[in-house]
Formats: C-alpha cells, sequence, structure tokens
C-alpha cells in the first residue's frame, strides 16, 4: 500500500520535503501558468515522486504568451511524462468565454499527445461535460469534485473519468473504482495531512485508492517515469 496525492502544487523543495516525511509516495503536481511550467518540470526531474502536469489555469488566462501552445506542445512532444492540467473552467469568473478557448487548446494539445487531463470546475461541471463529450477518449480526473449525482452519472458516460475528492462527502454517489484523493496544497493555505485523513475515511481504504491511481496511468501507451513497473496495460 502506498499514499498518494492526486491533486497538489507542491512544486517548492522545502514544501516537498516536508510532504514527503508524510510518506506519501506519488505527487501530481500541477502547474498554472507557462510562469511556473519550467519551475514544475525540472522540479519533477529533481524529485521522481513528482509526476507533472502543466496547463493554464482558468484564473491566469490573462497575459498568455503569444505563443503559449506552441510551447506547451514542445514540452508534451518532447517529455512523455508530463500530463495537461491544471485546466477548466470557473463558472464564478468573468470571461467564460476566453476560458473555454484556452481550454479547448488544451484538451486538444492534450487528444493529440494521447495525455491525461486534470480539471478544475468549480460551478462549471455542466458546461465542462459538454466539452468533454467532444473528447470521448480523454482520460480526465475532475478535481476537487463537487458535482451531484447527475453530474457524476453524467461524466460517467466518457469512458475515463476520475473523481478527485478533498473530504468525505460524495464517497457514496462515485463508483469505488473512480475515486481520488488530493490535498490541493499548498493553495488557501490547505493541508497536505488532509489527503491522508480522507483516505482513511474511504470504505474501501487505500489499497482500493491506489488500485484506481494505477488504473489511472494505465492509460499512457508508454507508460509513466517512476510509476511502478509491470502495472501498464499497453
Ligand atoms: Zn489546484
Amino acid at each position: 500500500m502506498f499514499y498518494f496525492d492526486a491533486h497538489c502544487h507542491l512544486q517548492n523543495k522545502r514544501r516537498f520535503e516536508k510532504a514527503k516525511n508524510l510518506h506519501l509516495k506519488y505527487f501530481i503536481v500541477n502547474a498554472t501558468h507557462p510562469d511556473n511550467w519550467e519551475e514544475v518540470f525540472q522540479a519533477s526531474r529533481v524529485m521522481p515522486e513528482i509526476l507533472p502536469c502543466l496547463g493554464v489555469h482558468p484564473w491566469y488566462i490573462d497575459r498568455l504568451p503569444i505563443h503559449w501552445v506552441n510551447i506547451l506542445s514542445q514540452y508534451l512532444n518532447k517529455n512523455p511524462n508530463i500530463m495537461v492540467g491544471e485546466i477548466g473552467l470557473d463558472g464564478t469568473k468573468p470571461d467564460l468565454v476566453h476560458q473555454a478557448d484556452v481550454f479547448e487548446s488544451c484538451l486538444k494539445l492534450a487528444q493529440i499527445y494521447k495525455r491525461p487531463v486534470h480539471i478544475h470546475g468549480h460551478k462549471a461541471w455542466m458546461l465542462i461535460s459538454e466539452i468533454l463529450s467532444c473528447y470521448p477518449d480523454m482520460v480526465f480526473v475532475l478535481h476537487n469534485f463537487n458535482g451531484n449525482e447527475t453530474m457524476v452519472r453524467r461524466f460517467l458516460k466518457l469512458k475515463n473519468a476520475y473523481f478527485s475528492l478533498m473530504n468525505s462527502r460524495r464517497f457514496a454517489i462515485i463508483p469505488a473504482d473512480r475515486i481520488l484523493v488530493e490535498s490541493d496544497s499548498p493553495d488557501k493555505n490547505r493541508r497536505l495531512e488532509n489527503v491522508i485523513e480522507v483516505g482513511n475515511q474511504f470504505g474501501c481504504g487505500w489499497k482500493q485508492l491506489d488500485r484506481n491511481f494505477l488504473d489511472f496511468f494505465s492509460h499512457f501507451p508508454d507508460g509513466l517515469r517512476n510509476t511502478p513497473k509491470g502495472l501498464f496495460r499497453w
């Protein structure tokens, strides 16, 4: 059995060392803007527990360099272990049209390079499910999922949906084999320990969570560097 964090922002070395003391084995670390892509990428090279994602968070769609799609494309092309995230939509922020535009550019790259995506969908789950229905093969994690049962059913119509949770409230409405847990730390001062506590409350235990985590990575054609070997389907 091992502990993991399916969504965080722990590219800072000092913070990361603290996290390791909690015996977490894998961290999916999401960059949020071209300004921190290189930082996350470099962190994953020196700290192999970090599984890197590069993307544009819907809060940070302004000030994008003009060639940002090209730059992201190059990262993905050169590094088969990089995933796409944090991307998505936020219904509480302005400019949903621009957000959707940036989101779709990221999804298209993920589709081209066959990478999973990590999605922020605060108050926008319906719109996200509509957009994702145009990408039926996409493997995706819905980060800090807080939708209702109807939304769960909509996402499950797509075959590769995973739901990442920060508390136990939705354990009952999501199939046990699609649940991941996360801390989202250090965002908004969120505690990393929370991920272990939430996992401990899951009825099927960490064993099932581990299986889900590995299952998620089995969708990679080439596997992921640093994930346990022999667990990939292809
Ligand atoms: Zn986040």
